[in-house]
């Protein structure tokens, strides 16, 4: 695609005005391909930012800026009642009914520190428009019910909403967000780091709320806000792609910022904060993790200020400062923090953080001992002295910068666009200039070359003599849940000291009026619907050559990629024991990491970020999209490179493949320990996805054989493998592994790359082929069967509950499946999101079906887990009394949201994965997508008969929950076993 062009020619001029806007600055932005054209609104003064490119992916974003005042979560209220329909959309969850009725691939809401942003985008041009008017409505005009508010925000109900003699509580969506957020100790820290290190404005506060301070906030306040802070001259407004871009400014113009005047936003500042002259240290409590020792669960961490987040040339160099200090075998934190093996690792989000006014560098460490609380200050002087006084190796320089520059390159993604200017739009900063990339890169290699000692200087300046430096430490408080549970009850007390029996009678009407509005149906009808006529085309086709070289099947895809290649490599690993297979998550993890015969592991690091992009390797099962009764297991390598530097790639690899060594047992055990720190922490997140996994896990062996690899199962066979085999045992376990799957024979590869370059890689390929070994082809597959329904219950430590049932159905290529995957849209929008979200508290709720054939109901952050499963259990019920719903419009909607996953916009580099990875070629996909589009009632309700009236013969259902205290072992269902090891 050529793009396009900022010449003389160009469609727009600066200084002319096009539908109320006038064009302020037009500049070509070479690095991304694309032309940024800066327009202001004349009545208000509105910020308009364009990016113009041949994109069918179109982007819309609007954001204000919203600093909180206190601590009362008031932006995030806002943000939340935004969505709970306006003026022209009087309906609750937009975005959720929206999604039933647009191809959108991404609709959100965020609040940040200071700003609340409001991103979709679609491929879509009559979509687009449909949701741009349903954001601008939201947004400008919402309704900001109060009964909406006692929904979203906070409330004092009963209990028991049908009994006054029950206890009164306090609810609401954002309270009950926040007690769930910051049960999260890495989140936690953060939040507190910002506020401790930035403590003089906005960021003094928790802009999402606290439980102890979201029960302050009144809807009068909210308003209030809201008329001042939503205003025009207050957002910003972003649009990224090829639809037109007039159409677009007209309706901005005419139907919103026209009927405003422009008003002075200096009231919506963040000041800078004042230096400091010297350190400062805070100490915060957080919640006990029950699978560690409590002595072994501290954080501590240090923050450093950094610049203002507008000098854009600064922060770049300071991002690649703190690279250099953080990431990797050679950086010094590494070395001094990470090798001794005395914590669980780094603190998430270590490193560079410019999301505020003023940027702060933060480094911390995780599960670490009691006692070491002051020795982690003396690691952090130590590293940054030594550095100082050695200086930094150039090979580790030029590693970290190659990096830097590939990451870059690849983030011409638009979203990632948006995301990277958000905070510096957001702070006046010149977000064109900091596109230039290329720019910058020069920029700081001049000073390099000029200044050998560049670097060590600006580590002087912001690491050594800088006074506004926090160390913040967080220990456990084992009474962390009783005390927050103890100021809640007080809390409550408070607010009915002055309550009088009028007061109790409308809290207890309230409590009704709500719940008869969840249960009302809404006129969903009134929001804009995409037609038939308007869908788009099926993705293009992508350009393919496929090709078997020396024995090794290979997919290439032709793909504009800005001058990147992308290589993938996909070894089956079938033939490997069932005990060599449980470890290949963890050799996937490690066998990159630990250097090879020629290089030791930090030598290697440099090799490796100096030429390419690390390699990523997972495990996959990949089950037959036919029939089911086959499964192949294999690890899929990725790597990518700039396209001038394959053939070094390509080398690197080879050097890794056939020179992997595993024998420094101290830096294996290092790897092991974060890698079971990493596994602990990703259970509460994604947790419907493991509850999906692990009751996958009782229906088919492969499934269960998934689980045991990537899901909760596969927690509580690392953490007792590794208590119960000796560091030489698992040493030697993985490299029979390594030499058992490197070779040719069961290799397939996958290249993309643009055309004209595909004839210059392919010599360098074949030579790399020819390296590998090729031996005897062991087992290509395995035999999948069905198991004996079960079900299972996980204590985790969390404070909800996480639900799925799964049953066999059918694959991918079946004639019921396309049947079936709308059926599953349909059941979470009509069915699951009502009675399970609205009706009993969860947070969310769906059903899906996969590729391998198994169809799941699930919930997310579920406080009633018994009674979801019973909902779970009632499906059929539900689909016979309701079957009216069952109609044309009612169908075409779930047709659209399965079509948004069909078409889901694919990025270049993984241009064709489905039809490496899993045999979906473009023309299954085609084949699938008319399918798809033609399913009728009649073959909907068909489906619900062959799979719904009787109970499934293979099913399981899995429940991850809170710990069986007293209180909560109601919530385990009958017949569950049981599952406490985590
Ligand atoms: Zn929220």
């Amino acid at each position: 695609m050529p793009y396009v062009l900022a010449g003389e020619n160009y469609r727009y001029k600066e200084g002319r005005v096009y539908k109320g806007f006038k064009c302020e600055r037009i500049e070509p932005i070479p690095d991304y391909e694309l032309v940024s054209c800066t327009l202001r609104h004349l009545g208000t003064g509105t910020e308009f930012w364009y990016l113009d490119c041949n994109d069918i992916q179109n982007v819309f974003s609007i954001h204000f800026r919203t600093k909180p005042l206190d601590s009362t979560g008031l932006p995030h209220v806002l943000e939340h009642l935004v969505l709970c329909g306006s003026k022209k959309w009087p309906v609750r969850d937009l975005f959720y009914k929206m999604s039933t009725r647009s191809v959108a691939n991404f609709m959100n809401a965020m609040t940040g520190p200071d700003y609340t942003m409001y991103p979709f985008s679609s491929k879509n041009e009559a979509d687009f428009r449909n949701l741009m008017h349903v954001y601008l409505d939201a947004v400008f005009r919402p309704n900001l019910f109060y009964m909406d508010f006692l929904q979203e925000g906070w409330r004092l109900e009963y209990k028991d909403i049908h009994d006054q003699d029950s206890d009164i509580v306090i609810k609401g969506v954002v309270y009950n967000e926040m007690i769930g957020s910051y049960a999260d100790n890495s989140r936690f820290f953060k939040q507190k780091m910002l506020n401790y290190i930035l403590p003089s404005h906005a960021y003094g506060h928790i802009a999402p709320g606290t439980q102890l301070e979201i029960p302050k906030l009144t809807l009068e306040d909210l308003v209030k806000y809201h008329s001042q802070y939503y205003h025009p001259s207050n957002a910003r407004i972003f649009c990224y792609g090829s639809f037109d871009l007039e159409k677009t400014l007209e309706f901005v113009d005419k139907e919103y910022l026209s009927h405003y005047e422009h008003i002075d936003t200096s009231f919506s500042r963040t000041p800078s904060e004042e230096r400091w002259s010297q350190p400062r240290l805070a100490c915060i409590q957080g919640r006990p993790d029950s699978s560690i020792s409590l002595d072994h669960q501290n954080r501590v961490g240090i923050g450093l200020l950094m610049c203002d987040i507008t000098d854009i040339q600064e922060n770049f160099e300071l991002k690649v400062l703190s690279e250099l200090l953080i990431r990797g075998p050679n950086s010094p934190f590494y070395k001094t923090m990470i090798e001794p093996n005395i914590s669980g690792g780094y603190t998430k989000w270590t490193g560079y953080l410019p999301n505020c006014k003023d940027t702060y560098f933060n480094v911390g460490l995780q599960d670490f001992a009691d006692d070491d609380v002051e020795l982690f200050e003396a690691l952090f002087t130590d590293a940054i002295h030594r550095v100082s006084a050695e200086g930094f190796d150039a090979k580790h320089v030029e590693a970290i910068l190659c990096t830097q520059e590939l990451l870059r390159k690849q983030e011409s993604e638009c979203k990632r666009l948006l995301y990277r200017s958000t905070v510096l739009w957001n702070h006046d900063g010149d977000v064109v200039s900091n596109l230039k990339v290329s720019d910058m890169f020069a920029t700081l290699r001049n000073r390099l070359n000029e200044n050998p000692m560049y670097l060590e200087q600006k580590l002087e300046k912001y690491f050594i003599k800088n006074q506004h430096k926090l160390t913040l430490i967080m220990r456990p408080n084992e009474l962390h849940e009783i005390e927050r549970q103890h100021a809640e009850a007080e809390l409550i007390v408070k607010k009915l000291e002055k309550t009088s029996d009028e007061d109790f009678e409308k809290i207890y009407e309230n409590g009704l009026k709500l719940e008869s509005l969840q249960k009302a149906s809404q006129d969903i009808e009134l929001l804009p619907c995409l037609s038939i006529n308007d869908l788009q085309q099926p993705l293009p086709r992508p350009k393919i050559i496929e090709l078997t070289l020396r024995g090794v099947p290979t997919l290439i895809s032709q793909e504009p990629l800005a001058g990147l290649t992308y290589l993938k490599l996909m070894f089956n690993t079938t033939g490997l024991s069932l005990n060599d297979s449980m470890l290949l998550p963890l050799f996937c993890s490690v066998f990159s990491e630990m250097g090879t015969a020629n290089y030791d592991y930090r030598q290697f690091d440099n090799v490796v970020r100096s030429r390419m992009a690390r390699v990523e390797s997972t495990v996959k099962v990949v089950e037959s999209l036919t029939d089911s009764k086959s499964y192949r297991l294999e690890i899929l390598m990725k790597t990518f490179t700039l396209d001038k530097k394959v053939y070094d790639m390509l080398r690197v690899c080879e050097e890794l493949l056939l020179n992997f060594q595993m024998d420094d047992t101290d830096h294996l055990t290092m790897l092991i320990t974060n890698y079971i720190t990493k596994l602990t922490l990703d259970v509460g997140k994604i947790g419907h996805l493991h509850a999906i996994m692990a009751s996958s896990a009782l229906v088919t062996n492969a499934a269960r054989l998934k689980s045991l690899m990537t899901g909760v199962d596969h927690i509580v066979y690392m953490k007792k493998f590794v208590q119960e085999n000796s560091i030489e045992v698992i040493r030697d376990t993985l490299k029979r592994i390594g030499l058992n799957i490197f070779n040719r024979s069961n290799l397939r590869v996958a290249i993309n790359t643009s055309e004209k370059n595909v004839s210059c890689i392919l010599g360098d390929y074949a030579r790399f082929l020819t390296h590998l070994p090729k031996t005897q082809q062991t087992i290509n597959t395995n035999e999948n069967f069905l198991l004996e329904p079960s079900s299972r219950y996980y204590n985790l430590d969390i404070p909800l509950s996480f639900c799925a049932k799964t049953f066999h159905a059918v694959p991918y290529m079946h004639e019921d499946h396309p049947a079936l995957r709308v059926l599953a849209k349909y059941l979470t929008s009509k069915y699951l999101w009502p009675e399970v979200r609205e009706k009993n508290g969860a947070y969310g709720a769906g059903a899906r079906i996969g590729f391998e054939g198994l169809f799941s109901l699930h919930s997310y952050r579920d406080p009633n887990a018994a009674k979801t499963m019973e909902l779970f259990d009632k499906t059929y019920d539900w689909l016979q009394t309701y079957s009216r719903q069952l109609d044309q419009q009612a169908l075409f909607e779930a047709k659209l949201a399965v079509l948004q996953l069909v078409d889901w916009p694919i990025s270049p580099g993984e241009v064709s994965i489905d039809s490496f990875v899993l045999g979906a070629t473009h023309n299954i996909y085609l084949q699938y997508r008319s399918r798809l589009l033609a399913v009728t009632l009649d073959e909907v309700k068909t489906v619900i008969e062959k799979y719904f009236r009787n109970d499934p013969k293979h099913f399981g259902k899995c429940i991850l929950g809170p710990n069986t205290d007293e209180m909560k072992v109601e919530e385990k269902p009958k017949k569950f076993s049981v599952i406490s090891e985590l």
